[in-house]
């Protein structure tokens, strides 16, 4: 993109401007790249309308016409996978490469989730009578998407919702809109006029979301402060909501591990997307008895990544993502900073166009600084000793977060036992990030509500409804 590009709204099949626009910044050299409307609360109420007004005929279709076209929106970001990801390297920041895999993986999981049954439960099947549990859908959905993966998570919002037979209304985040804007009009083209509006807009259009009577519910990704407040004010109607928030993964590092081998898992864990994942590992725990040698093997792996813009050959890291969570990021390191922490690496921000931080590891920082208790969400990793099993269990609990963990150990039952004493929706062993379409997805404590992913990720977007039938002969 040369000039500031335009970009439009779809409500109701229509290509739609606002009265007032936003701009779009490169994180990369902080250039304006477009402009993009910035919805009035009528613009909303049209985006219901046309919702509502498609819901019944959506909901009617046979469920297999559903499943073709959810594969369908699978098929339009394949068909233009290249343009969404310079679209999307330009808007987030990332690497080209990485770009690509996130629209691939959008595509894979379109077809992946169209695969799924909807279950029917039969609860008595008996001479007197037939009751049976289905899940029928809930109306009009809002799926409100941050942006680290915009796109990504953005599908696995759509995906299921659509299939389950609700209509949708999708409000990108104003620092990556562009990306959901171009598929909102894409898809005029497969699907019915109203299934999917695409509205974009600024710090009110959150808030308008979640108050809006007209809309069931909410299913939303983003932080754990911004979910509380999605929370209350989905009260209002009682919404149906699906809140994916923060996390403070812990990686515990076991003793028996190869060193070597297992750095540069540990450096992508951390700061693949330039630390900016919800699963991201945030607080390295490392046995004592190989600290010293994993510092070094991460010191040495990570002084050959390559971090600038993501257009260009090479780069393995982009920036972060905004101007915002730049000075978050920044304010992290400054604590540590004050606070006389080492540094292993990193913490020196240069002064150039961009929002380009190097990767920072803090050296053994204590547990209690804002390093080690806050989500960075950005490319700052605390790197922590520990002895015990117990010691560390219990630290890695000692958070109000719970969305996901790794243990790394080449002893894998001792792993497993660990596993299963930590608080989180998601563990792996000797992995990390590894996620399915069909494995459920979900936070515990304050990461989030319900899930994504899987069949259960797909009954989010249902109420299930019993129908029970009294038999003629029964009665007789
Ligand atoms: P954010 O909470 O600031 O914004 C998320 C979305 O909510 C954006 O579209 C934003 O415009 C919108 N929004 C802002 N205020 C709102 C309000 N009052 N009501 C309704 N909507 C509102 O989050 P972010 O900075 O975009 O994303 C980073 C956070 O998201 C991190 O905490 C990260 O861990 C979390 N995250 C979680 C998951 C997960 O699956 N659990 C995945 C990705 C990101």
């Amino acid at each position: 993109m040369s000039v500031k590009a335009l970009y439009a709204m779809t409500i109701g099949g229509r290509s739609v401007n606002a009265a007032a626009s936003l701009d779009v910044v490169n994180p990369a050299n902080e250039e304006v790249i477009a402009s993009i409307p910035d919805a009035s609360q009528d613009d909303l109420h049209a985006a219901v309308s046309a919702a509502r007004a498609a819901f019944p005929a959506w909901r009617a279709k046979p469920y297999a016409e559903r499943q073709e076209m959810v594969r369908a929106i699978g098929g339009v970001l394949s068909a233009h996978a290249e343009d969404f990801a310079r679209i999307l390297t330009a808007e987030q920041g990332k690497p080209l490469d990485d770009a690509r895999l996130e629209i691939g993986g959008a595509a894979y999981w379109c077809d992946a989730i169209a695969g799924l049954e909807m279950p029917v439960t039969v609860n008595e099947d008996s001479d007197e009578r037939r009751s049976e549990t289905r899940h029928v859908p809930i109306g009009v959905v809002a799926g409100i998407v941050p942006w680290n993966y915009p796109v990504l998570l953005g599908i696995w919002k759509i995906a299921p919702a659509l299939l389950a037979g609700n209509t949708m209304i999708v409000k990108p985040s104003p620092f990556t809109p562009l990306t959901m804007l171009k598929l909102g009009e894409l898809l005029t083209d497969v699907l019915p006029v109203g299934v999917l509006n695409v509205i974009s807009g600024g710090d009110s259009l959150g808030p308008w979301i979640t108050q809006h009577p007209g809309i069931d519910k909410v299913s939303f990704t983003g932080s754990t402060a911004t979910g509380k407040r999605v929370m209350e004010s989905a009260a209002t109607n009682l919404k149906r909501i699906t809140l994916e928030l923060g996390g403070n993964d812990p990686a515990i590092v076991m003793p028996d591990v190869d060193v070597d081998a297992v750095a540069e898992d540990l450096f992508w864990a951390a700061f693949r997307n330039t630390g900016q994942i919800c699963i991201a590992t945030k607080r390295l725990y490392v046995h004592e008895d190989i600290y010293d040698r994993l510092k070094i093997a991460l010191a040495a792996y990570a002084k050959r990544v390559e971090i600038g813009d993501g257009t260009h050959q090479g780069v393995k890291l982009g920036p972060v993502q905004n101007r915002l969570q730049f000075d978050r990021v920044c304010s992290l390191i400054a604590d540590s900073k004050a606070n006389g922490h080492t540094f292993l690496l990193g913490g020196d921000v240069p002064n150039v166009p961009g929002y380009f931080i190097p990767v920072t590891i803090v050296d053994n920082p204590p547990e209690d600084s804002r390093v080690v208790q806050e989500e960075a969400f950005g490319p700052v990793l605390p790197m922590l000793k520990f002895k015990d099993v117990e010691d560390v269990v219990r630290r890695a609990n000692d958070t109000i977060y719970g969305l996901a963990a790794s243990i790394w150990s080449s002893d894998e039952a001792a792993a497993a036992d660990i596993a299963s004493q930590i608080e989180a929706g998601t563990i792996w062993v000797n992995e990390v990030q590894h996620l399915t379409p069909l494995a459920t997805f979900g936070g515990h404590k304050q990461s989030g509500l319900g899930a994504e992913n899987g069949l259960e990720g797909l009954l989010e977007y249902t109420n299930p409804q019993t129908i029970t039938l009294k038999k003629r002969s029964a009665a007789a």
